[in-house]
């Protein structure tokens, strides 16, 4: 069985790197906003679209909107770290596993007791000045009337989030590369590899050992050692 297979190929290795999706939120009920059953498509009342909303120029020439917007529907300060999140702090935990990579901003890794987590695409956690680049909390944030502005400068505080339009940071992305290229088992979980950067970092994988749990096929299925098409919670609960 499928499950068993995948004990024992955690079981023989202590260099596992585990890179996942938005799939891997959701089941902690925060929505996939760059998915087909995500924000985008069930948000009809919108000033503008999401896409649009959550693009840097947008946030530049917007920042009252953008700041609307991303309170109300990018924070989710009650989600709780799921089964998932879980298992994998506790392989981290246990020596197995050497790095998380994420897409996710918000996070859940870290609180169920992950560590070494590289998040691709930022943190809603983590805000910065414009200006002086002085740090601020998410409180701080949500609790802004409108724009939140430094308290010692007075300029635009900004999450410390990939918006439309910026790149990726260089550093996180390079040891993110590193920890995949190293890896003697590759766990992917939670995105469908179709856009960037996904797709692309499963190719620094050297190994024999890709294992893919997705809820819907990907095109790097005939690919892995592994395959299971169902919920990553549920998948990797098992295993520990
Ligand atoms: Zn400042």
């Amino acid at each position: 069985m499928s499950i068993e297979k995948l004990k024992n190929i955690i079981e023989e290795s202590n260099n596992i790197v585990f890179f996942g999706g938005a799939g891997v939120s959701t089941e902690s009920n925060i929505p996939d906003f760059r998915s087909a059953s995500g924000l985008y498509t069930t948000e009809n009342n919108l000033k503008y679209p999401p896409e649009m909303m959550l693009s840097h120029s947008f946030f530049v020439s917007h920042t009252k909107d953008f700041y609307d917007f991303y309170k109300t529907k990018m924070i989710y300060k009650d989600a709780k770290p799921n089964d998932a999140h879980i298992a994998l702090a506790e392989l981290e935990r246990r020596g197995k596993l050497k790095a998380v990579i994420t897409q996710n901003i918000d996070g859940l890794h870290q609180m169920a007791g992950s560590e070494n987590v590289l998040e691709l695409h930022g943190s809603v956690y983590r805000n910065y000045c414009t200006e002086c680049n002085k740090y601020f909390a998410l409180d701080y944030i949500m609790k802004s009337d409108s724009v939140p502005t430094c308290d010692q400068c007075g300029g635009i505080v900004k999450p410390d989030v990939v918006l439309y339009e910026e790149s990726l940071d260089m550093n996180v992305l390079n040891r993110a590369l590193k920890y995949i290229h190293d890896a003697d088992v590759l766990i992917i979980g939670g995105t469908s590899l179709t856009v960037y950067p996904a797709a692309n970092l499963v190719q620094y994988y050297n190994g024999n050992k890709l294992i893919l749990i997705n809820k819907s096929q990907t095109q790097y299925d005939s690919r892995a050692a592994l395959t299971f098409n169902e919920s990553i919670g549920k998948v990797l609960k098992q295993v520990i």
